[in-house]
């Protein structure tokens, strides 16, 4: 191994990521380092990237993603279970306190105090990466870009469903048929329910009718989970859900929305939030997805092109994921 690697670095925000040799990390303690073999491209690294969403500090080298599939080439010091050669992913969380009531509860998503590859920690937009040991992903053989999207729009999905605590037989109604909804359209269905699905775009709806969900539009649903990154479905929510239902905020929206609290009280309904999933919830949905792999469109592209990739994603215009192979 040479002591660099190519990398696609942030400079300025919103501007093109910058391809260069940087050096190549070394795993501390309880890290292990992971030569990538693909990394999705996420609509969090947008956020990142045009500066909407900033660290406290950024990490040096600034490199974003947090979708990395790849291999273990070195175990730093007091390393257990990891071996060399292993398949291992580095997703959205690095590392958390550990200490907390949300850590200690294993609702580690919550940790207020959880490090992020691709924003406190350098990301996988590069040839290597380095995981906290008690966080990387384990993951099976497989079309490492296929595997990629998993780690965090297949895992915050899940997270999502989990949330809502969605029973088989529930109907479920779907905002956003993006990628994550496309997942939790396919995982709904799985868990047995009832799945509808809601988006502007006639054609995203004709895929999650392919994948499962029912066609015509629902009456009532237990479950409205908003993966849509706007305050336009807040509504179409409140009307839909039925009393003491499930409201999930899955995507990241700044604007505030009205919330009448005489609705509140008289139905009783649960208004909840979600980010990512936990380790266990990995463990689950990588179960479910060698079982019988979740469906969903991957962009293949070179490292070069990240650039144009988040840019499609800000747009709008990007059709399916987007995976860099290395
Ligand atoms: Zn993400
Ligand atoms: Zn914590």
């Amino acid at each position: 191994m040479t002591d660099t690697m190519l990398a696609a670095t942030l400079k300025d925000y919103g501007g093109p990521l910058v391809m260069e040799q940087v050096a190549r990390p070394k795993p501390l303690s309880g890290q292990i380092l992971i030569k990538l073999e693909a990394s999705g491209v996420c609509h969090s690294d947008v956020h990142v990237w045009n500066g909407s969403l900033k660290p406290p500090t950024n990490p040096a080298p600034f490199i974003l993603g947090h979708e990395g599939v790849g291999r273990v080439v070195a175990l730093g010091a007091n390393v257990q279970g990891w071996s060399v050669g292993d398949r291992a992913g580095a997703a959205w969380i690095h590392n958390t306190c550990g200490t907390c009531a949300e850590c200690l509860a294993q609702e580690e998503s919550f940790c207020q105090t959880h490090t992020a590859h691709g924003f406190n920690v350098p990301g996988t937009f590069a040839e290597y990466v380095v995981a906290d040991a008690r966080f990387a992903a384990r993951l099976p053989e497989g079309d490492a870009a296929d595997l990629a999207p998993i780690l965090c729009a297949g895992l915050t999905a899940y997270g999502a469903l989990r949330r809502a605590e969605v029973r088989a037989g529930e109907t479920i109604a779907i905002f956003g048929c993006g990628g994550l909804g496309l997942y939790a359209v396919q995982i709904a269905k799985r868990l047995g329910a009832t799945v509808f699905a809601i988006d502007k775009d006639p054609e995203k709806i004709k895929i999650a009718v392919e994948l499962g969900a029912e066609s015509g539009s629902a009456k009532q649903a237990d479950v409205c989970i908003n993966f849509a990154p706007t305050v336009a479905t807040w509504d179409l929510m409140i009307a839909l859900v039925r009393p003491r239902g499930r409201i999930i905020s899955a995507a990241m929206v700044p604007e505030p929305v009205m919330l009448n609290q005489e609705w509140m009280l008289s139905t009783g309904v649960k208004i909840m939030g979600t980010s990512v999933g936990t380790r266990t919830q990995m463990e689950e949905l990588i179960a479910l997805h060698a079982e019988t792999p979740l469906k969903g469109t991957v962009n293949r592209i070179a490292l070069q092109d990240v650039t144009l990739a988040l840019s499609a994603l800000y747009t709008g215009t990007a059709k399916g994921r987007y995976c860099i192979e290395f």
